[in-house]
């Protein structure tokens, strides 16, 4: 295998119960993005067992992949535009969210042509300005009233803009928004089973957001829901679950004063061994990384030399260095750079680290 992403469930279920031992909701693992990079079906079965009582995906297809997988737990996929497969949502129960009039009605014509109730979520938008119901409210519950007959009404939920930074008023004014629509909700007699708030960033610093039920995410992978305002995983007990490896495909001397990769960018100020390794910017590496990052070789760090390639990278693993073509280098995570360290150097977060590492990558699971 010239590369692999190697996942350790472990680290998942470790991570679970650390999140459990700090709340008492349900606890809602959030797969979506093929659960983070890290592979949609192992993850699920393995947050199942250890305490997570639900999932959730963005898009449908997640949601119907994982009924495939034979996985009988609640699910909700969240984010559905009109047109979507709901005949097959309905039919394989897997819990749909609507945030305007228009979702509504389309969900509830295909569940009475199927002659089954749906099991909705209602979303509102209390802050952030992206899903759920805003100006059409009023005529939102006026609509869920008069066809109240027609669904289960599971959930009410948001989801907050600014959780990883915990100070922000903005967290306070999202909650009181959210308390108050669920108030209008309630006072006409609307009981929503299921009350969901919080990301991981507000399950690991807003306790009182935390109602029935949290939807972790990025903490559940082990990773920092913001490492500015939050510090590293670590600093929450968690433990990242992705590292990867790639091969050394060619080990070289090269000598100073060498121009190394596309656009000669960077030129040897020394004579070194250089690795050239089997990973590149189509397997998920961010070509804007400088060479802040690199991979690490028997417990050395070689920083990138030069532009990354679509296939492949050029490191400076040192002149002394034993490495030999064929040997596996660390890319990132284990023993390597850190995920938070490649995200920094390319001026981003992990969690597009994570859910960019190429499909053709094979995932491998202890
Ligand atoms: C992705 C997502 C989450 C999880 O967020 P994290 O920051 O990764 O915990 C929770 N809720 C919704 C609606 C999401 O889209």
């Amino acid at each position: 295998m010239r590369a692999f992403v190697h996942v350790d469930l472990s680290a998942i279920a470790h991570n679970i119960g650390q999140i459990k031992s700090s709340t008492n909701a349900e606890i809602l693992a959030v797969v979506k993005a093929d659960a983070y990079g890290h592979g949609l079906v192992p993850v699920a079965i393995r947050a199942l067992e250890s305490g997570a009582t639900w999932l959730g995906t963005a898009l449908l297809e997640e949601a119907l992949a994982l009924r495939s997988a034979g996985i009988n737990a609640p699910i909700i996929a969240w984010l559905t535009p009109p047109h979507e497969n709901f005949a097959a949502a309905i039919k394989w129960n897997i819990d749909l969210s609507v945030s305007s009039i228009q979702l509504f009605e389309e969900i509830l014509g295909k569940a009475k042509e199927l002659g089954i109730k749906p099991r909705l979520h209602f979303e509102v938008d209390t802050g952030m300005r992206r899903g759920g119901i805003l100006d059409q409210w009023d005529d939102f519950i006026a609509f869920a009233l008069e066809y109240r007959d027609e669904y289960t009404l599971v959930g009410f939920w948001s989801h907050f803009a600014r959780a990883d930074e915990p100070d922000s008023d903005f967290n306070a004014n999202q909650q009181l928004e959210f308390e108050n629509k669920l108030m209008a909700l309630t006072a006409v007699g609307f009981v929503p089973e299921i009350i969901h708030l919080s990301n991981s960033a507000a399950l690991l610093s807003i306790p009182p957001a935390h109602y029935h039920m949290v939807r972790l995410g990025i903490a559940m992978y082990g990773l920092s829901p913001d490492v500015k305002t939050m510090g590293q995983g670590s600093v929450f007990n968690l433990r990242p679950a992705m590292s990867i490896k790639a091969k050394l495909h060619l080990v070289k001397n090269a000598k100073a004063g060498d121009a190394v990769g596309y656009g000669g960018t960077e030129i040897l100020t020394r004579d070194t061994k250089l690795g050239i390794v089997v990973f590149g910017y189509s397997d998920g590496l961010p070509r804007s990384t400088s060479n802040k990052v690199g991979v690490y070789y028997d417990g050395c760090r070689a920083p990138l030399v030069g532009r990354i390639s679509m296939d492949q990278c050029v490191v400076d693993l040192g002149l002394n260095s034993r490495a030999r073509a064929g040997d596996y280098v660390t890319v990132m995570g284990g023993d390597g750079y850190t995920i938070d360290e490649w995200a920094d150097a390319a001026n981003t977060i992990n969690y597009e680290i994570v859910t960019r590492i190429a499909s053709r990558v094979p995932r491998i699971y202890s």
